[in-house]
């Protein structure tokens, strides 16, 4: 059996999707990037092959993509992750339409791509120099607040009324806000609501530059927060979509490249 593998080394997390020749996925893992990207990246294939019981000589083909992909030798090749991201998104978001608009929310960085109907990339938006509007923006406040990042958008649906305005874009000075509003009393769901709005505004913002055509697709870890899908699409006045795993869908469209690659050798 050939199979494929695409794996996305963000700042912040390694993604990895293993595909056969029908582009059904096998088997997935997402890992902490840790500062030694290179070694958990090379860890983590093996233990995903152990996982879903593949040999190392069945993977035929390795594309690595995301910030450190450069840094994973045993790829046959890399790709950008704005390339792997609208491959990804294609497939993945396949079922809601054409998708035209990608948002993507990494750990440290923010992007908006255009395609064409064909899935070409035409146009992209990155900010990638600060943290507001990022994972780690969020990360940051969870961690103030003392609740998982993974309970944020449950803390979002308990708030009621009119969200807190979030002031501050820098994730530093929003540490000190969210500090000052516990300290005068406000509720943790009140906040963490303020909190996706402020993001919502922010990454709309961006989009926004790139242009909102037809479907919107929205992934990234950050995807995974239903309260900040709640609060995008209530700025933006239209649904998302949303793929089932929207962590992996970088690591996936670099997967679906590596066999596109292999069969072209
Ligand atoms: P990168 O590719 O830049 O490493 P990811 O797309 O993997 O980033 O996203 C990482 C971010 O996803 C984390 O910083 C965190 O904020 C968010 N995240 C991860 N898992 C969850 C979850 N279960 N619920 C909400 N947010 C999550």
């Amino acid at each position: 059996m050939n199979c494929f593998a695409g794996i996305d080394i963000g700042s912040t997390a390694i993604k990895i999707v293993i595909i056969n020749e029908k582009l059904e996925i096998l088997g997935s893992k997402i890992a902490g990037s840790g500062s030694m990207f290179y070694k958990y990246a090379k860890e983590n294939l093996e233990l995903l092959l152990k996982e879903i019981d593949l040999k190392k000589e069945n993977l035929k083909y390795i594309v690595s993509t995301g910030y450190g992909r450069k840094l994973f030798k045993e790829a046959d090749e890399t790709i950008s992750e704005i390339t792997a991201n609208a491959i990804g998104a294609r497939y993945a978001g396949k079922e809601f339409g054409t998708i035209r608009t990608i948002i993507n929310l990494g750990g440290q960085d923010s992007k908006a791509i255009s395609l064409d109907e064909e899935g070409n990339v035409v146009n992209f938006a990155m900010n990638d120099r600060c943290a507001a509007g990022t994972g780690k923006f969020l990360d940051v406040a969870a961690a103030k607040l003392e609740i998982g990042v993974e309970e944020l958008g449950e803390y979002h649906f308990k708030s009621k009324g009119t969200p807190l305005p979030i002031n501050s874009t820098c994730a530093v000075f929003a540490e000190s806000e969210i500090i000052s509003l516990l300290g005068n009393e406000h509720k943790v769901e009140d906040i963490v609501a303020g909190i996706h709005y402020s993001i919502a505004k922010r990454i709309i913002r961006l989009a926004k530059k790139v242009g909102l055509n037809d479907v919107i697709y929205f992934d990234g870890g950050p995807a995974l927060n239903k309260g900040l899908v709640e609060a995008i699409e209530f700025e933006l006045g239209r649904r998302l979509a949303i793929p089932k795993n929207p962590q992996i869908t970088t690591a996936l469209g670099a997967a679906i490249l590596a066999k596109e690659a292999y069969e072209e050798l």
